[in-house]
């Protein structure tokens, strides 16, 4: 497996081309940034925390039947997936209102909402994501009225599964945000939808159960610092990072050799 050129660089990841038609490589670098960038910082150790839970993630939602990018992780900070045609909208799943559902709205933070509550944002930072209906999407043919059937389908499929994942390790699923994209299935001869991009503290809002604790990227957003302990802990909790060890023993060079755990 060859590593080509650059294909795309975004806020937080790269995509590259491989020799292999159909895959490209996904890297994660330490950069964040909020607020459609106008806030950005480079945290040391964010890249390879988030490619190794997103992995674990992905390959849960997979062993449930949730069809997704990913084919592989090839390294600390790198990720082989399916090349898909992304649908250019951000699917927001809520199960406690946070954010800017309270803001927009002006819905009490922690309410507990009596169904999960399926957004859509378009995907374009010169407007700053505005929040779109489903009516937009069709008439904008941004997706097909199927397509989008089967994605709200499939978030609340995966909101399920990882609210249950997330609540055995003691953490409560606010909410979060999902990408999906098109490829061509070969055998079945139709272009499908499935889940791509990254699942990850950065893309989630996590509380801890017990003491609501912000274990996600909110932690930049609201300067309560701590960011990278926080994902550590996250990490640690789904089981993939031993208890011993500190991201701070961990060398981010290309050469970085943390071991994981196998799960
Ligand atoms: N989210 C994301 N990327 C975005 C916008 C939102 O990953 O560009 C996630 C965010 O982490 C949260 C959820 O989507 O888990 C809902 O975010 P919200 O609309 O409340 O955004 P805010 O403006 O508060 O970041």
């Amino acid at each position: 497996m060859n590593k080509g050129k650059k294909l795309y660089e975004g806020k937080a990841k790269i995509i590259y081309q491989t020799n292999d038609k159909g895959l490209v490589i996904q890297h994660f670098k330490d950069d964040a940034t909020a607020f459609n960038a106008l806030k950005k910082a480079n945290i040391e150790g964010k890249g390879v925390l988030n490619n190794r839970i997103s992995e674990y993630l992905l390959n849960t939602l997979a062993q449930c039947g949730i069809e997704t990018h990913l084919v592989k992780r090839l390294n600390m900070r790198e990720q082989l997936i399916k090349q898909v045609e992304i649908i250019p909208v951000e699917f927001v799943i809520r199960n406690i209102a946070t954010g800017s559902l309270t803001k927009r709205l002006g819905i009490s933070e922690g309410t507990v909402l009596n169904k999960p509550l399926l957004e859509y944002y378009l995907k374009n930072d010169e407007l700053d994501d505005p929040l779109i209906s489903k009516e937009h999407i069709y008439s904008f043919e941004w997706a097909n009225e199927q397509e989008i059937q089967a994605i709200d389908k499939m978030s609340l499929r995966i909101n399920d599964i990882l609210q249950g994942v997330f609540r055995g390790v003691g953490i409560k699923l606010i909410d979060f945000k999902l990408e999906y994209g098109r490829t061509w299935n070969k055998d079945k001869e139709v272009n499908e939808i499935i889940l791509a991009d990254e699942i990850s503290p950065d893309t989630c809002r996590l509380w801890d159960i017990k003491t609501d604790k912000k274990l996600d990227k909110d932690r930049f957003r609201k300067d309560l610092g701590n960011l990278i302990e926080a994902y550590q802990d996250v990490a640690r909790r789904l089981g993939i990072m031993p208890e011993e060890m500190n991201i701070s023993e961990v060398n981010f060079g290309k050469t970085a050799s943390i071991k994981f755990k196998k799960k």
